[in-house]
């Protein structure tokens, strides 16, 4: 709270929101299938530990991290439930060993020297997780490699065990892109089976992620892998309207000034004043992850309700909004910079991004408050 006090710009996390999200993805599954929580990334910006922790209360089985460091924060802040890295780094096996972070394995070299950290250690049975590639070619083994991961997964099975095999889809939003995506699944499904087939013990298949959740329930398999729809986005305009807001930008203003015409607003002089009029100067800037490319009026936030656009160029940690016209806007108001009334997807849009990035490029110096 006293870091809230000293700087007023924050974004405001409703957690209620992210239950509600939770719940509404969870009744979209079948009966026995799990929920895996993706978190990587601050949890797409709205906190670690946090989310984590209210997530492991609220019944969901696994978490997904991308990286290393990212899964021991949540260990050293006290989370237990099993955490999934899907990018591992060969430096970082040994920690993860050490934390109990179960690696995405996607090639043979890095399964060998996994297995050669899990020996070190002196464990058995350690969980990993096999990443098939059905068509994204990001990660993943291809159809070719599965005899020779056979073959290794057989001779290392002492030491690792395969908790699951998955894989990713490109597009499952995009209902002109259902027949690839269907093509992913048949691939998934006989891909998965050669390794299902070779091993003495039951694992684990999972493939969708929040759109597959809902669009092709068909292909839940045993867990699926939600994200966005948890931070309350959807690309579904029928689940959207179902879905809550989870984050608030909010900002103060600074101070307010009266130009009028021939004098400039801010840096390069690029706003050019032709006729009376307001601004303010408010407390968010680039270096706080709100788009540069937003200057010149291609954006709006809301003071008092109302729309101010922005005016000049935005700097690293101030912009400027034309406040002509709204009343009584006072150094110290509340600015709302995205928010229920102003959605992370129309800012998305205006950035000329997705709502993925606008979440997750909210730099770390604006306070997360939870509510
Ligand atoms: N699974 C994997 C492998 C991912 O990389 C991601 C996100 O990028 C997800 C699941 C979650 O996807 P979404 O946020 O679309 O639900």
């Amino acid at each position: 709270l006293l870091e809230q006090r000293l700087h007023e710009t924050v974004l405001e996390i409703n957690l209620q929101a992210i239950v509600h999200n939770l719940k509404l993805f969870q009744r979209f599954l079948k009966p026995g299938v799990q929920m895996m929580a993706v978190v990587k990334a601050f949890s797409y910006g709205s906190g670690s530990v946090e989310i984590a922790s209210l997530l492991a209360y609220h019944g969901v089985h696994y978490l997904a991290v991308a990286y290393a460091d990212e899964g021991i924060a949540l260990r050293k802040g006290g989370i237990r439930l099993p955490i999934l890295v899907m990018n591992p780094e060969p430096g970082s096996f040994q920690a993860m060993i050490q934390w109990n972070l179960e690696p995405e394995i996607f090639t043979l070299t890095q399964l060998r020297q996994f297995v050669r950290e899990v020996q070190q250690a002196q464990q058995s049975g350690f969980p990993i997780h096999l990443k098939l590639d059905t068509g994204m070619h990001r990660l993943g083994f291809e159809p070719t490699q599965l005899p020779a991961l056979v073959e290794a997964l057989l001779q290392m099975h002492p030491y690792i065990r395969v908790a699951s095999v998955f894989s990713h889809f490109t597009a499952s939003e995009d209902p002109a892109q259902d027949s690839f995506t269907t093509q992913q699944a048949e691939l998934f499904e006989s891909m998965s089976q050669q390794i299902l087939q070779a091993l003495p013990y039951r694992v684990k298949r999972h493939l969708g992620n929040s759109a597959a959740i809902h669009r092709h329930p068909q292909w839940q398999y045993d867990m699926v892998r939600l994200g966005i729809g948890l931070y309350g986005v959807d690309s579904d305009p029928e689940i959207q309207k179902q879905l809550q807001p989870v984050a608030t930008l909010k900002t103060t203003i600074a101070q307010i000034k009266h130009l009028m015409p021939g004098e400039s607003v801010g840096y390069g002089r690029a706003a050019r004043i032709e006729k009376p009029t307001t601004i303010a100067t408010v407390r968010i800037g680039y270096a706080d992850g709100y788009p540069r490319r937003l200057s010149h009026g291609k954006a709006w936030m809301l003071v008092h309700g109302q729309q101010a656009p922005t005016i000049g160029w935005i700097c690293m940690d101030m912009l400027m909004l034309d406040v002509s016209g709204i009343p009584d806007v006072r150094e110290g108001d509340e600015v709302i910079v995205f928010g229920e009334a102003l959605p992370i997807q129309q800012l998305a849009r205006w950035a000329d991004t997705i709502p993925y990035e606008m979440m997750t490029t909210i730099s770390q110096r604006v306070k997360r408050v939870y509510y």
